[in-house]
């Protein structure tokens, strides 16, 4: 299997190497704003939109020509790869992805990319890095780089610059770990497991929000571009890395450890984009409830709930298991036990009771078991190329095999007294379970939960 794999260091620039950077950042910038500018003129003439290879000729125009000589410093390849990402934000424009690209401005995202290998040499015994135009470079050797290096991307952050080495090898096959399980994302755990362990959430921006907002209102007190406003804005960048940076470390550990120890994980298909979109709604519709849409919404974003399912998806691939998205669809009012959907079922944000079978556990965790059976009940459906389940609980409809312990009315004798016959205790093994068994297994409340009470 290939993987490919980017390692970040931290560069130690001298002051020399500093400026030329800044300069080629800004120079990339400059490219893509003028590139896009052309082809805005160019579609109000009603002209064709250039291709890569136009917009290259066009770039040693400019490089040669006599309006912007200092372009001919900077670096060509990096200033080309600036034309690929406008053509890949226009891309992403045509397919609906994305938004209309939009100019750049001075500050924000500073990078320069690096793509042929041939002119990068990568010297890890004296940790150093050499690129065009810049030199041998120091960086912080933190870990050894491992393959082959494909291209490197030098990005600015926080007043500090980084380089990202995008490598590219080959590795064994890899086996997966451990057995199924879904995962529930809420705002007081920010992730619970139907296995019962749960990550608490690390609210990292609300650690530093007063810290964020007084360095925010003493740079509204500096004149605009004055030497103290740099200096002010300099500290609210900081913080906002210093932020960033927990977050990241904390995510990248419990996708690891999440996705080292299961084979299957299931999860829900979260709409963030929509929940994080502005509580207040516009002056013709304003919005509902605004003050507390938007606690939940800082809350939804300072916990990262899209970086965490993406770093789930890789480092499930890596690690050889498989990432299941469910609709997100009564998880949270669902019986495990006995299937009854209602809202009532979850009359406080922590404790889940049901109505008609009166199972009792908490919230998230029967979120995370509701998850995991709808992750399953796709998975099955995908196997025998049926239709999509359309949410969790909903295929309750379809008939439930009796003989495996679980009846359409309610919980069988034997869970009722708290044991349940040993077939239907066995432990959920990989995801190779037997089909039919896959459904009636994923619904099996005794092995979730010791916790569970059920009293009808
Ligand atoms: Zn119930």
């Amino acid at each position: 299997m290939q993987r490919r794999q980017a390692f970040q260091y931290e560069l130690m620039p001298t002051g020399d190497q500093q400026r030329l950077m800044r300069r080629f950042a800004g120079s990339c910038r400059f490219v893509f704003n003028k590139a896009l500018a052309l082809q805005k003129e160019r579609y109000a003439r009603g002209e064709q939109k250039l291709g890569y290879a136009g917009l290259c000729q066009r770039l040693t125009a400019w490089r040669n020509g006599p309006d912007t000589p200092w372009l001919a410093e900077a670096p060509t390849h990096p200033l080309q790869q600036t034309l690929k990402d406008l053509e890949r934000a226009y891309a992403n424009f045509f397919a609906k992805r994305a938004a209309f690209p939009r100019f750049k401005k001075k500050g924000q995202s500073a990078s320069f990319r690096y793509p042929d290998p041939k002119q990068i040499k990568l010297d890890q015994r004296n940790r150093r890095l050499f690129l065009p135009k810049l030199g041998w470079l120091r960086y912080r050797h933190s870990r050894d780089v491992l393959g082959e290096v494909k291209q490197v991307t030098v990005s600015a952050n926080g007043g500090k610059w980084f380089v990202s080495i995008q490598t590219e090898r080959e590795v064994e096959q890899p086996v997966p770990n451990g057995g199924a399980v879904g995962i529930d994302l809420g705002i007081a755990r920010f992730a619970t497991l139907s296995d019962g362990t749960f990550y608490a959430p690390l609210n990292s921006f609300k650690r530093y929000e007063s810290a964020l907002r007084k360095a925010q209102q003493a740079m509204s007190r500096k004149t605009k571009f004055s030497r103290n406003w740099q200096k002010a804005k300099a500290r609210v960048q900081r913080l906002h890395a210093r932020i960033g940076n927990a977050r990241h470390d904390y995510l990248h550990k419990a996708t690891t450890t999440i996705s080292q120890n299961h084979a299957l994980v299931c999860i829900e298909d979260l709409p963030v984009r929509n929940m994080s979109k502005s509580a207040a709604g516009t002056t013709e519709q304003p919005g509902k409830h605004v003050r507390a849409k938007s606690g939940l919404n800082k809350a939804i974003l300072d916990q990262g709930g899209f970086e965490f399912r993406r770093q789930l998806d890789y480092q499930l691939a890596w690690h050889g298991g498989h990432l299941i998205a469910v609709p997100a669809q009564n998880t949270s009012q669902t019986c495990p036990c006995c299937g009854h959907v209602s809202a009532d079922n979850r009359r406080t944000q922590a404790r889940f009771v049901c109505v008609q079978c009166g199972v009792e556990d908490n919230a998230d965790r029967v979120g995370a078991l509701n998850v995991l059976r709808a992750g399953h009940a796709r998975l099955a459906c995908e196997v025998n190329g049926a239709v999509m389940p359309t949410a969790a609980g909903t295929h309750r409809n379809a008939p439930i095999r009796l003989d495996a312990g679980l009846s359409a009315v309610g919980p069988p004798p034997d869970f009722r007294r708290g044991r349940m016959s040993k077939r239907i205790c066995a432990p959920l093994g990989a995801a190779r379970v037997r089909e039919d068994e896959r459904r009636t297994r994923s619904i099996n409340p005794s092995r979730h939960g010791a916790r569970m009470r059920c009293i009808s």
